[in-house]
C-alpha cells in the first residue's frame, strides 16, 4: 500500500496514474466483496451431457450417423471422453463457433458496481441478463457501494471526500424516499459505485468471447476480476471447457490492442511487431533483386 501525506481540503488533488502505462495490479489480489457463483450446470451435468452434446454438434458435420445416435454413443462411453475432448478442442481452435452455442452457463453475480454492470450488459449475442431493479427494490438503509483500490490507497483526505460524497448521496436518497419521492426517481442520485446483483446466462461461445475481452489486461479492473471468478467457477465443473476462457491474445497468438503497441503487457507480442518481424524474415529469405515491385 502507498502511504501519502494527508492533503488539506481544497488544495490541488495529486495526480494518480500519470506515469507510463504498466499492467494494472491483478485485481485477483483484492477482496472486492463481489461474487460470481455458477448456479447451473454442475460437474455431473457438464461431464455427462455437455461434453457429449458439443461432441455431437461437432461430429454431425462429418458423420453419416444421425445426431441422436452420436449423442447416445457419446453419453454411454462408446466414444471415450478423451476422443470427444480431442475433436471439440480442434473444432473450437478452428473457430467453428456454432458447435459451442448448444450449452449454457448460468451465474449468480452479486455485489458488483453499476459501473461494472453497465459494461457487462453491453454484450448482446448469446447472453441473457436479469438485474436487481432500482425501481422495485428500495434501499432502506442506503445501498452498499464499491471502493476502488486507487481511492482506498490515495491521499486520506481525498478518500474521505469520496466517502462523504457517496454516503451523502445515499442519505439524500433515503430522505427523498421518506419525503414520498418514488424510488424510481430517488435513485437518480445513486453513484456508479452502487452495488447490484444480476443473473447472467451465456452460451459457451459467448462466454469465451466475453472472457477474451474482459480477461485482457486492458479491461477495467473490476470486470476483469469478475471474469477471473467466472473462469474459476467454470474450471471447477470442467477444467477442459474452463481452459478456453482466456484473454483473447492467447488463442490469437498476438495482441491486437492499440494501447499495447509498446508491449507493456507481455502476455503475447503486439501484432505490429509480429508483422514487422515476419516482413523482415521474408526479406532476408528472398534472393537479392527479387523484391516485389510496388505497381
Ligand atoms: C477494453 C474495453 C473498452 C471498451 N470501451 C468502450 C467505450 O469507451 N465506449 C463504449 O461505448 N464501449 C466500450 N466498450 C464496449 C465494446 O465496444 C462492446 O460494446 C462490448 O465489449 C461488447 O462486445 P461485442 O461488441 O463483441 O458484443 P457481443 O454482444 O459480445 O457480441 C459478440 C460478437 O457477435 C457479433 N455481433 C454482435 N452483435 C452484432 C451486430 N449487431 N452486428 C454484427 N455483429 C454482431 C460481433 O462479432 C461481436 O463481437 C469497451 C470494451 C472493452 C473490452
Amino acid at each position: 500500500m502507498v502511504t501519502v501525506e494527508p492533503r488539506a481540503k481544497g488544495s490541488p488533488i495529486p495526480a494518480v496514474g500519470t506515469t507510463a502505462p504498466s499492467i494494472p495490479l491483478n485485481p485477483g489480489r483484492l477482496d472486492l466483496g463481489m461474487r460470481a457463483t455458477l448456479v447451473f450446470p454442475n460437474r455431473e451435468i457438464v461431464e455427462r451431457y455437455y461434453v457429449p452434446l458439443i461432441y455431437t454438434a461437432c461430429r454431425t458435420c462429418y458423420s453419416e450417423l444421425a445426431p441422436d445416435d452420436i449423442f447416445e454413443r457419446a453419453v454411454d462411453g462408446r466414444i471415450t471422453p478423451e476422443k470427444q475432448r480431442e475433436l471439440i478442442g480442434r473444432v473450437i481452435e478452428s473457430g467453428h463457433g456454432s458447435t459451442i452455442e448448444h450449452v449454457v452457463f448460468t451465474f449468480a453475480i452479486t455485489g458488483v458496481s453499476r459501473a461494472l454492470s453497465h459494461q457487462l450488459v453491453r454484450h448482446r449475442a448469446g447472453v441473457a441478463f436479469d438485474q436487481q431493479s432500482q425501481r422495485y427494490v428500495s434501499y432502506k438503509k442506503g445501498a452498499s457501494t464499491m471502493l476502488p483500490a486507487t481511492i482506498a490507497d490515495a491521499d486520506p483526505e481525498l478518500r474521505r471526500e469520496y466517502e462523504e460524497q457517496v454516503e451523502g448521496a445515499l442519505e439524500l436518497y433515503s430522505e427523498m424516499l421518506e419525503a414520498g419521492i418514488p424510488g424510481e426517481d430517488a435513485r437518480f442520485v445513486f453513484p456508479n459505485a452502487t452495488r447490484t446483483n444480476l443473473v447472467m446466462t451465456a452460451n459457451l461461445r459467448a462466454l469465451i468471447h466475453m472472457s477474451g475481452l474482459r480477461l485482457c489486461t486492458m479491461a477495467q479492473w473490476e470486470i476483469r476480476r469478475l471474469f477471473q471468478l467466472i473462469r474459476h467457477e467454470v474450471f471447477a465443473v470442467s477444467p477442459f471447457l474452463g481452459s478456453f476462457l482466456a484473454p483473447k491474445c492467447v488463442p490469437l497468438g498476438y495482441c491486437d490492442e492499440a494501447a499495447n503497441r509498446d508491449e507493456h503487457c507481455p502476455i503475447r507480442p503486439h501484432k505490429d511487431n509480429v508483422l514487422a518481424a515476419w516482413a523482415e524474415n521474408a526479406k532476408r529469405g528472398r534472393p537479392a533483386g527479387s523484391e516485389p515491385s510496388a505497381g
